[in-house]
Parts: C-alpha cells; structure tokens; sequence
C-alpha cells in the first residue's frame, strides 16, 4: 500500500477554516470606517473596503480650491484695500479650517484604516502561527508516515525476500515430487506389467495344482485301496493305576520290537501229555498297525488322518471301535471325560482336521458345508444324543432322503450344520453328557449302545463346476463281550442278544461284501442299515480293535482279534467317488 505526504497535508488542511478570519476582518474593517464616516458628515469622503484582502481600501478625497482663487474669485486686491484683504484672509483662513477638518478626519480614518490594518496583521499572525504548527504537526506526521513506509517499505522487501526464497524451495520440491511421482508411475507400470505376467504364471499355477491335486487324490486313492479296502488298526491300552495292584506287569501281550503290525497272545495250558507240565500256546496277529499302550492319540491319530483326508475328498468314510466294555473304545473315538488337546479322541481331531484342511482347499476354489449328527442305537432303537429334552413318543426312522436318493437319513433327528470346530467340540460333549447320564441311570446302558457320529461333507468347486458329497461316520460300538446268556434273563438277555445281533450283522455283511455275495443282509440291524452307504462299494472302513491289557480278560481279547483278523482278511471292492 502507498500513500502520499501531500494527500495527508491537503486533508488536514481542509478541516481548518482560515478563510473566515479574512470575511470576518474585512466586515470590521467597513464598519470601523462607516463609524468614521457619520462623525465626520461634512467631509467628502467615500470608502469602499472590498472583502479581499491585500487590496488597500482608497479612499477619495475632493481637492479645496486654491487660495487664490478662493481668496480672490477675481484680481489680487491693493495694498490698500485692508478690508477686502482680510475678507480674503478670512475666506482663506476658512478654507484652511476645512482643509484642516479634512485632514483632521483623513487622519482618524487613517488611524481606523491603521488600527485595522495592525489587528489583521495580529490576526495573519496569530494564523500564520496556527498555519506554522499545523505545518509542524503535519511534518512531525507526514515524518511518522515516512518513517512507517520505510518500514513498510523494508518488511515488504523481506516479505518478497521470503516468499521469493519460498517460491525457490517450493519449486524445488514440487520438482522432487514430480520426479518422484514419474519413479512411481513407471514402477507401478512395471509392477502391472509383472501382474499381468504373475496371473498368467498363476493360472498355470492353477491349472498345474488342480492338475496335481486330481493326481494326488487318484494316487491317495490308489494307495488306500493297496492298503486294502477294511483296514484294522489293533490298540492296547495300557493298564490303569487304579489296576496296577492286581496286575503289575503285562506278560500275556507280546509285540514286535520291529515290527509295529504284529501282536501275540500266549497262555500256559495244561498239555496233552501229562498233567504237570503246562505248554505256552501263543496266538499271533497282524494288522494294519499295532499301537502299544504307551501309544498317543496323536500317534493314532496320524494313521487315520489319510482316512478323513478321503471323506474330504468325496469317499464315504465309516471307522468303527470294536472291543469289549473297558477295552478304551471311547476312550479312542471321543477321549477321556477330562479332555484336553492332548488327549482328545479320533472324533474331535477328524473334525478338526476337516475344518483345516477345507480351508485350505478354499484357495482351489472348494467351499464346503458340513452337518452333524450324533445318535445311539440301543436294543434296536434309535435315540438322539444331541437333544437334551427329547419329546416323547418320537419316532426315529432310517429311510432314503427319496425316491431317487441312496442318501439315507433319520427322521425327526437333529441335523446340525457347523461352521467351525469348537461347535463340534461341543456337540461331542452335549451327546458324552447324554450318555454319561444314561450309564447311572441305566446300568452303564452306554456300554450296551452303539453310538454314531456322522459328519455330512457338502462340497462345491465353483471354479470347475464339480460337487462331491460324502459322510464321515465314527461309531462307538456296543462291547463285544458275551454275556454268559444261561445267567441272563428278562431285559439283560434281550440286550445281550440285541447286541450279538447288530455286531453279528456287521460281521455278516463286511463277509458278504468280502465274498462278493449277491445280496448283503444291511437290514438286518438298525446299526448296518444306517451304515449302508458306509460299508462296501463306496466307501472306506476302518476299524479299531481295543484289547484289554488284562490277564483276565484274555479269552475276550482273544475273541476280539479274532474277529478282527477276520475283517482284516477282507477285501470289499473299489471304492468309488461320489461326484458329480
Ligand atoms: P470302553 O469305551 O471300551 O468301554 P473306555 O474308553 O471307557 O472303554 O476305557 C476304559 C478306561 O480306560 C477309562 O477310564 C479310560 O479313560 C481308560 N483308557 C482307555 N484307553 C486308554 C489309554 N490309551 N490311555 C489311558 N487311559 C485309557
Ligand atoms: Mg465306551
């Protein structure tokens, strides 16, 4: 911003009206004069006084007549003539008086004119005096706006200074960025360039991994049907503290130092020549693996694991315990009642390894949905174990989903589809409290039940358009002991051979499916009807053979792995995929 001294000067001044004083003078002025002029009537004498100043004021005097011709009016008189001389003095003297009175009132008017003339100069100078300071303070102040402009002036300069230097570095970062915005412009050029390479290396990633992936199932397949349709896994538990009294060591069980698939049970009996001599007869076995007492479920667990691998990929799976009350059937299949990650059972790892493995075969596309049931066979019925209250006289019936369908399903049975393990976990432990409650209730009804764990394995490959759907089944059996029947009576008989029965079926219908028999009597228990997608064609079995460590319980042992050798032997066709 600029502003001019002079322009300041000009407003100051305007605000102070010295023209006043003049107009105002120059009226005293006229009637001073005009006083003058009243006392002094006979005089002659106009006055003009104008307003301006510096104009004198004139006043017009009319000159006497001369004192000749006043005195005379004719000739100059004789000597003589005294009378008509002192007429003429007379006249003279008269007009001397007037002369006199004219000049007496010129002067007053002078000394008016004069006195005026003294206070407008007194007047000036009083002005002058103001005019003078008013100047001062003008300077003092246009000195002040000087002064402020120069400071204004230099803040203005440094401003620019500042703003130029400003400009420098802001252009200097503006260019830093620009150079820096190109780098990123062609690295992300680049970088798509390297994208649009990777998706194509990714489809053939893709492409290869479903590739190998069809070609590990086909061999994981191949292997599995090696291995034999029913595979037996034999388990001997170990013996518990609150048995270590009565039986300190286990001598009737032998295993192999090498060989982890054999087990031999060996008893004295009297011999056929003489009395006293008893002769060691041994009963040897082999399996598909033989598990030591000491064994983990983990380590159980890893032989299986391939297994529930398969129900993923779309083969019905059916593991079955096998062994008599005691024998660690629950103990395998769902874990001990105090259950932690170490100890859990084959139910909860299966589940849990579905769960991880489907997720990640999400990356090839696979989305899956399971569903879970949990059911007890008892004497022949069915009885839900997830349902804590159940309503009466429901009626649970095995029957096809429909006409078209092999798929069989339970009426009225609670089917429940689960997203994430721990809801798994904890249908396990709403079915184990169900049973626990049975067993008080009933005279360890749960030892004389079949219990079934099915998994409904639903899943989908959008990317491909294939669907596989299969069922993992993990069944708790009833105890496989015989029950001295010429004791039984009434309900207990009937459960002995209800039991007999159902675990006969089963051994019927694995033989019949061995022999490649025309007819396989599934309807003839509830236990192998259920089962019926689970054993044989389409599907794989396993089974786990829980013995005793017992020296008591010997001779059911060695009915137990009997029966198991005999499925082992059996070979039940190929199992086929069940996609579509
Ligand atoms: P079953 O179901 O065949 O009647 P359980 O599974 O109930 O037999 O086992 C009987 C007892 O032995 C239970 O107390 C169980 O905890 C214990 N048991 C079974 N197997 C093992 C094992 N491998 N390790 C430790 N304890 C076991
Ligand atoms: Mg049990």
């Amino acid at each position: 911003m600029t502003f001019s001294a002079a322009s300041t000067i000009s407003k100051i001044a305007s605000t102070r009206p010295s023209i006043g004083v003049r107009s105002q003078y120059g009226a005293g002025l006229a009637k001073a004069i005009q006083g003058v002029g009243t006392r002094s009537r006979a005089v002659n004498c106009a006055a003009t006084v104008t307003g301006a100043i510096g104009k004198k004021p004139r006043v017009a005097v009319t000159a006497p007549p001369s004192v000749e011709t006043a005195a005379t009016g004719s000739k100059r008189r004789p000597a003589w003539d005294l009378k008509g001389q002192l007429s003429d003095m007379k006249v003279q003297l008269g007009n001397m008086k007037t002369r006199m009175s004219e000049y007496t009132s010129k002067l007053e008017v002078s000394e008016v004119h004069s006195k005026l003339l003294q206070e407008n100069v007194h007047q000036r100078d009083k002005q002058l005096e103001i005019a003078s300071s008013q100047i001062e303070e003008l300077q003092g102040n246009l000195k002040a706006m000087e002064l402020l402009l120069k400071n204004r002036e230099v803040e203005l300069e440094k401003c620019r200074a500042e703003n130029s230097a400003m400009q420098g570095v802001l252009e200097n970062k503006l260019k830093l960025r620009e150079t820096e915005l190109a780098q990123k412009v062609a690295c992300i050029e680049e970088q798509q360039s390297t994208i649009a390479s990777l998706h194509g290396v990714i489809a053939d990633c893709e492409e290869r991994l479903h590739l190998t992936e069809q070609e590990r199932r086909r061999l994981h397949n191949t292997v599995q049907e090696l291995k034999g349709n029913i595979r037996v896994i034999c388990r001997v538990r170990p013996v518990l503290n609150s048995e270590k009294e009565a039986c300190s060591e286990i001598e009737h069980v032998q295993f192999s130092h090498d060989d982890d698939k054999v087990i031999s049970l060996t008893k004295k009996e009297e011999s056929h020549t003489g009395r006293d001599r008893k002769e060691e007869v041994k009963y040897d076995f082999s399996f598909d693996h033989v598990f030591q007492p000491m064994a983990k479920q983990r380590d159980v667990f890893e032989d299986i694991s391939q297994l529930v691998q398969s129900a993923l990929d779309g083969y019905n799976v059916c593991i079955f315990a096998y062994g008599q009350t005691g024998s660690g059937k629950t103990f395998t299949m769902e874990g001990p009642d105090d259950m932690t990650p170490e100890n859990m059972g084959m139910i909860p790892r299966a589940v849990d390894q579905i769960f991880a493995t489907a997720e990640k075969l999400k990356t090839m596309g696979w989305t899956y949905k399971f569903t879970a049931s949990f059911l007890e066979i008892y004497n022949e019925t069915l009885r839900d174990l997830l349902v804590t209250k159940p309503e009466k006289n429901v009626e649970y019936e095995i029957k096809r989903l429909n006409n078209k369908s092999e798929q069989l399903h339970v009426t009225n049975l609670k089917y429940v589809t689960v997203t994430a393990e721990d809801q798994v976990h904890n249908l396990i432990a709403i079915a184990k409290a169900k049973r626990s409650v049975a067993k008080t209730a009933a005279n360890d009804r749960s030892s004389r039940s079949h219990s079934v764990f099915q998994l409904m394995i639903e899943g989908s490959n959008s990317n491909r358009d294939l669907q596989c759907t299969s069922t993992l089944s993990l069944v708790d059996l009833a105890g496989s002991e015989r029950l001295d029947k010429s004791h039984s009576k009434g309900d207990r008989l009937r459960e002995a051979q209800a039991i007999n029965t159902s675990l006969s079926c089963l051994g019927h219908v694995i033989m019949s499916l061995s022999n490649k028999e025309s007819h396989i009597p599934y309807r003839n228990s509830k236990l192998t009807y259920l089962l019926q997608n689970s054993l044989g064609g389409n599907s794989k079995t396993l089974m786990f053979v829980n013995v005793s460590p017992l020296e008591e319980n010997f001779s059911e042992s060695l009915n137990s792995l009997r029966f198991a050798s005999k499925v082992n032997e059996c070979v039940i066709g190929t199992a086929q995929l069940n996609r579509k």
